[in-house]
């Protein structure tokens, strides 16, 4: 196994390495080219050599077995995360609740820079939480959470293109309720509010529709800011967000151009700081 991170590679050294290999399979022996930087051997064959940082993503997507990931993972990655969950090994005291969807896109630490220890996550169809004790899961990691832990911030994550969400419109247009499961139809009940708050003209769907985002999108962010006032009615989260003692932060993650905004009751803003506001409706309209 070559495992190659280069910020470039030219055509002598592509040359070399692939005799190499020839002259390796000839002897019965075997070698792959692994590679984890942004250089890509491949390409150095047919193009002009190009410098390229050799930075790999934290969590780049995974196009091989899971099992075949997890062997990576314990050749890259365990022994560099040893020290850092070294402290961890009695306890853990997290600083968030992050609630988030199922969804596989939505990554919480990579999008918040966090790590082992960070966030205590809860992840549910349509990152909904509920304020009347309907369900024991959600009700116990915000027990867990505020009584236990002692979080000192509970965060929903909403994101584009959500399943839940266009489940909801579905339903609204005449679609098959059933289509999903009893169980899927009866946990939408945590998310139907938020399409009627749609429906009504919350303000966050109006600045969503405003920034170019399309109906789905805009139910998403409406329904971050839905489980926000959730939260407000909370046996436990209420008191604690009253006297300060807990923030709240609603967050919603954008797969297309990989940006975070936030949502609040009456708005959204775009974190990313290098972006320009001005800007903002044709590139939301450009990830659609
Ligand atoms: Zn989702």
């Amino acid at each position: 196994m070559v495992e190659l991170n280069a910020d470039y590679v030219d055509h002598a050294f592509r040359e070399a390495l692939l005799a190499w290999q020839l002259q390796h399979h000839a002897t019965g022996g075997t070698v792959s080219i692994e590679e984890h930087g942004n250089t890509v051997f491949q390409n150095a064959g047919h193009q002009a050599p190009r410098r390229e940082e050799a930075t790999e993503l934290p969590l780049p997507p995974r196009k091989e077995p899971l099992l075949v990931g997890v062997n990576k993972y314990h050749r890259r990655f365990a022994h560099h995360l040893r020290p850092l969950v070294h402290d961890l090994t009695q306890g853990q005291n997290p600083d968030s609740l992050f609630v988030a969807c199922v969804d596989s896109r939505v990554n919480p630490n990579l999008i918040t820079s966090s790590g082992p220890g960070d966030l205590l996550t809860l992840r549910n169809i349509g990152n909904v939480v509920c304020s009347d004790g309907r369900d024991a899961s959600i009700e116990s990691a915000l027990s867990f959470a505020l009584n236990g832990l002692r979080v000192q911030s509970v965060v929903i994550c909403g994101h584009t293109n959500c399943g839940a969400m266009n489940a909801l419109l579905a339903e609204a247009g005449g679609g098959d309720k059933s289509s999903l499961g009893p169980a899927f139809n009866q946990w939408l009940d945590h998310a139907r509010p938020s399409y009627a708050a749609l429906l009504a003209g919350h303000p966050v769907g109006r600045q969503a529709a405003a920034a170019g985002y399309g109906t789905v999108d805009q139910l998403s962010m409406v329904n971050v800011a839905v489980q926000l006032a959730k939260l407000q009615e909370h046996p436990v989260a209420g008191p604690a967000l009253a006297d300060g003692t807990v923030q709240a932060t609603g967050l919603f993650y954008d797969i297309a151009t990989a940006r975070v905004f936030q949502v609040s009751a009456d708005g959204i803003e775009n974190l990313d700081p290098g972006f320009d506001a001005g800007r903002q409706g044709s590139v939301a309209a450009a990830g659609r």
